[in-house]
């Protein structure tokens, strides 16, 4: 069985706001989780690489320790914090933008970015270190709560932009919030995604739906000793498996906030 896990991160800095702190990992603690991916013989691959390889559906092509590493939202210290580092190890990754956020998005500026984002160069200087640019929705909405006309908006406006300001195929893509339901993946394929991120804290498999691959959170409480656990495999660490079950719950609640919507709609 191939097991290979992907961590999602969000910022990395060491002033975090208020609304990115619960996400957040300080700068010296992401230095070390890499530093011991690299002690370990870890091998980050990128989103793409991974399902490229998956489609040939044997293990052989994989790295001896395959490890993902995923940034969502695309804030401006990825670029500032996170790369040097990266790049001193020769780490791929994969950076997940949300297209209406980017910092110079001028007339394509939608939603509310939580900070200082990526501006277009900076992503594209990313791209040239090694980093692949992943889908993340035009103005990062809880997607199964649209309507299907601006859930696919979403999904290919979000595609279009990023190909025609990267110069790349974009073929991945993650969840905002880490949700998603059968609609919203199947208007994913139809975008022409390939695969797409969840959150789900467990290390991603073969037996998992590509269009839903679980990835592994390190946010600011997350300590070496739990970071190691979760990428050995041995143990997910219990703040996961809370954190499952609030995200199970808030599911729940959304699913009813949704059903009453739709009960007024037909009001
Ligand atoms: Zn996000």
């Amino acid at each position: 069985m191939i097991r290979v896990p992907i961590l999602m991160y969000h910022s990395v800095s060491a002033r975090p706001n208020a609304e990115t702190k619960p996400l957040a990992v300080h700068p010296s603690a992401f230095a070390d989780q890499l530093a011991y991916l690299a002690d370990r013989g870890f091998t980050p691959l990128t989103v793409a690489d991974l399902v490229a390889t998956l489609h040939k559906n044997n293990d052989r092509s994989l790295p001896e320790r395959p490890i993902v590493l995923t940034f969502d939202d695309g804030y401006a210290d990825f670029h500032s914090e996170a790369l040097p580092v990266l790049e001193r190890h020769g780490f791929p990754s994969t950076v997940f933008l949300t297209s209406g956020w980017v910092s110079d998005a001028g007339k394509d500026a939608a939603g509310r970015p939580l900070d200082t984002m990526l501006s277009w160069a900076q992503a594209r200087e990313a791209v040239s270190c090694g980093v692949e640019i992943g889908g993340h929705s035009h103005s990062h909405p809880q997607l199964d709560q649209l309507r299907d006309d601006e859930l696919r908006q979403e999904l290919r406006r979000n595609k279009a932009l990023l190909e025609d300001k990267i110069g790349s195929l974009v073929s991945t893509m993650a969840y905002p919030y880490g949700y998603s339901s059968a609609r919203v993946r199947r208007e994913v394929r139809r975008a022409g995604y390939w695969a797409a991120c969840a959150v789900n804290n467990a290390i991603a498999a073969d037996r998992h739906d590509v269009l839903a691959l679980p990835r592994l959170t390190v946010a600011q409480g997350t300590s070496m000793k739990m970071f190691s656990r979760a990428v050995e495999g041995n143990q997910i660490p219990l703040i996961y498996a809370r954190e499952r079950a609030l995200t199970k719950g808030y599911a729940v609640v959304r699913r009813t906030r949704y059903g009453l919507r739709r009960v007024r709609g037909l009001a």
